[in-house]
């Protein structure tokens, strides 16, 4: 379970997020949905530790957040964030041999389990400005997998891939569901969220203004903004 209470974050004396509470079963698949500038990726950051929250408290299975090890929380970021001068093998035997959690040779047999669970076998030896959007991709999940983290979140996974591939990465996704594991998604793409969401988190500046089924948010969305965005995506 991941519990969330009363999150509060700020830049400038700007209010990015505004006393954020919500919990979380493992096993589960949830959407972070709302419009652009609502806090969605603020939010990712803060829960993988990138920002740093005012207020409020993040607990997952009884632990402070801050006392999880590195390799609970696996985030594949929005524009992948690869690094461009290491290889795909590289890019994937970073995080563990940093976090010294593998020997090379271990750390590098579990990369090339994974790059072929990923259709990526020819890839292993290519630097990433040599892939295609879709491969930038995998290899971004399978960086993020490597260490099996128990959280994964992932920032807008398919704003940066051909309309035509949302189904490829609901499946991917789908597929990473796992009863000791729980995912959360932010995302602009109703499409995934109809096809492999539990839960329904909508941010309204900075406010969390629904957490609710996904059958209940696509039928009798409570918010009015919920409301809207539904009406307006619909609609392109
Ligand atoms: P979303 O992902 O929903 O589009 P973000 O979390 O990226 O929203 O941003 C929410 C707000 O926080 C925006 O107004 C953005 O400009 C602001 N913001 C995000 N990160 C920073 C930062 N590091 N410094 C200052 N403002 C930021
Ligand atoms: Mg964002």
């Amino acid at each position: 379970m991941l519990k969330v209470k009363a999150l509060t974050k700020s830049f400038h004396n700007h209010k990015i997020l505004r006393d954020i509470s919500f919990e979380l079963k493992m096993g589960t698949i949830t959407a972070l949905l709302g419009p652009s500038g609502s806090g969605k990726s603020t939010l990712l950051r803060c829960l993988s530790r990138l920002e740093v929250s005012d207020r409020g408290s993040i607990v997952f299975q009884g632990n402070s957040l801050t006392d999880l090890s590195s390799s609970s929380i696996g985030m594949v970021f929005q524009g992948f964030h690869l690094f461009p001068h290491m290889t795909v093998l590289e890019n994937l035997v970073h995080a563990p041999l940093q976090l010294k959690q593998m020997t090379k040779k271990n750390a590098e047999r579990f990369a090339v389990a994974l790059l072929k669970k990923f259709d990526l076998n020819g890839k292993v030896h290519h630097f990433p400005n040599q892939l295609s959007g879709g491969q930038k991709q995998r290899v971004a999940i399978a960086r993020a997998l490597i260490v099996n983290p128990p959280i994964l979140l992932f920032d807008e996974p398919t704003s940066a891939l051909d309309p035509e591939m949302v189904n490829e990465i609901a499946a991917l996704i789908y597929n990473l569901k796992s009863p000791d594991r729980l995912i959360i998604i932010a995302t602009h793409e109703l499409r995934l969220a109809k096809l492999i969401v539990d839960q329904i988190l909508f941010l309204d500046r900075g406010a969390l203004v629904e957490n609710v089924s996904k059958a209940t948010f696509f039928k009798t969305p409570k918010a009015k903004r919920a409301r809207q965005f539904i009406k307006n995506l619909m609609s392109t």
